[in-house]
């Protein structure tokens, strides 16, 4: 069953959401040449503790997976793009970072995650970012009372396209609410005009992400981390956003100095 949530449910939604998406900018801040996947892993688990928060992933078992996962975060470098583990890993120059994060709040959860680079960045990788945030802003700008679940897929598959990147259908965004996953599969390609009508109350995580080289993925024998199936980089992105009487409200919105892509020079000018 699709629960569309209340204004008062939605407003829950957006507390959880500030505050991934500020935990998220200080792990994009942190992230740098020498930084351990595993101190940022630390970071948010302090985060969520202090805040009362209950991460969305830890214990997460889903089929696909070996086992119950056992981080806050999944951090997935270069060729890693999606449910990558933190461990021991110290980032080099040019890495490419991608952090997705959930968690639950008052019982309310909010899924995001973004990519960065640490040092000096490739003009190559900061496209491929480039594209998977273009892809979510257009998404995010159909997801409006009337349109269809086609609609978000079809221009999301029209940026990767525009881009010049192929895109993999397997994993894509979802329900959301009262828990991480809830029902409707949003694949990151499809046909507008297709599928769930939107309606206010609609709460949905909508994450484009792509391979510079393909759309086939292969998975590490962890059963968890998902790469690229030629190595090539990957990059994600991804909100929570409801559907409003209004238009489309992203509970997930990241604190302004937050600018996915090349960090260090985002962060230099911002200050
Ligand atoms: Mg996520
Ligand atoms: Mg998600």
């Amino acid at each position: 069953m699709i629960e569309h949530k209340s204004p008062a449910d939605i407003e829950c939604m957006y507390i959880t959401g500030q505050f991934v998406g500020q935990v998220l900018a200080e792990l994009a801040d942190l992230a740098a040449v020498g930084v351990n996947l595993l101190d940022l892993e630390h970071h948010a688990r302090r985060r969520i503790k202090e805040r009362g928060a209950q991460s969305c992933y830890w214990d997460y078992a889903p089929s696909f997976g070996r086992g119950p996962f056992r981080n806050v975060v999944c951090l997935s470098v270069n060729d890693a793009v999606l449910h990558g583990l933190p461990h021991r890993y110290a980032l080099r120059d040019g890495d490419l970072l991608t952090m997705d994060m959930a968690v639950m709040i008052d019982g309310w959860a909010a899924d995001s995650a973004y990519s960065v680079v640490v040092g000096t960045p490739a003009e190559e990788d900061l496209r491929l970012i480039e594209a998977t945030e273009v892809a979510l802003e257009a998404a995010i700008k159909v997801t409006r009372p009337g349109n269809r679940l086609g609609d978000i897929s079809a221009a999301i598959g029209g940026v990767a396209a525009e881009y010049g990147y192929s895109v993999n259908l397997e994993f894509g965004g979802h329900g959301i609410g009262r828990t991480m996953h809830e029902e409707l599969h949003i694949p990151n390609d499809g046909r507008p005009g297709r599928g769930w009508k939107l309606r206010p109350g609609l709460t949905i995580a909508i994450e484009p992400w792509l391979a510079a080289g393909t759309n086939n993925i292969v998975v590490d024998p962890d059963g968890w981390t998902i790469r690229s199936a030629d190595g090539s980089r990957t990059a994600h992105s991804e909100h929570t956003v409801a559907v409003t009487e209004d238009g489309p409200r992203v509970l997930t919105q990241r604190p302004e100095k937050a600018v996915p892509g090349a960090k260090q020079e985002a962060s230099r000018k911002g200050r």
